[in-house]
């Protein structure tokens, strides 16, 4: 039998196990996989809370599919300062693609927003939204990403991708950070 999950010591607690995020990933892919059959589509991971989700993902899509990234930054710390800015670019045209973008989380809206006018300004033939995480509590906007891994309340998560200042990218689940790990990381 498998050992139950230890989490790292500034983990409240496990929101998503990770054999709970490994199975919905393979439901999402069948369902991207039903969804675009007999296409080529372009997967857009936004960099870099994509990365683990994305790698997941692609192996589990029976379709012949592109890769390409975008890097925006919207985020200091733990609060969206609502501010976007591209720090990456696709490198291959968008002209008459399928681009299915992947993201870690859809929070406020406002990144996904940017980025679904920015791409559809490129002459794709569809845009379409994929989120491992969808927090529907905090939009300012109105945008509902077509496939949504899970919808989670208004805590701040950090794993399987998603960071805070940069660390926590590589745990392997989804977890509720401390909140003295937030405040003891304040201003460093
Ligand atoms: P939005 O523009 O929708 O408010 O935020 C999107 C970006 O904010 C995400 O791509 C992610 O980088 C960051 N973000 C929002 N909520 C969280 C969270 O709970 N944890 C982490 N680690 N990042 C978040």
């Amino acid at each position: 039998m498998a050992e139950a999950q230890k989490p790292h010591p500034d983990i409240e607690r496990i929101l998503i196990p990770e054999e709970d995020v490994r199975r919905r990933i393979q439901e999402l892919a069948r369902e991207i996989s039903r969804d675009y059959a007999g296409r080529t589509p372009m997967l857009v991971g936004v960099l870099k809370g994509c990365i683990l989700f994305l790698s997941e993902l692609i192996k589990e899509i029976e379709l012949d599919c592109s890769v390409d990234f975008i890097c925006l930054a919207s985020y200091t710390g733990t609060n969206s300062s609502g501010v976007v800015r591209m720090l990456l670019d696709l490198r291959d045209s968008a002209q008459g693609r399928d681009m299915l973008v992947i993201e870690d989380i859809v929070d406020t809206g406002l990144t996904i927003g940017y980025l679904m006018q920015n791409l559809q300004t490129r002459g794709p033939r569809t845009v379409e939204v994929c989120t491992l995480l969808d927090k529907p509590e905090c939009r300012k906007i109105g945008i509902q990403p077509k496939y949504v891994g899970f919808r989670i309340p208004n805590d701040f998560v950090v794993g399987f991708g998603l960071d805070y200042n940069e660390r926590y990218r590589n745990l392997p689940y989804i977890g509720v950070l401390k909140p003295s790990a937030i405040a003891s990381r304040k201003g460093s």
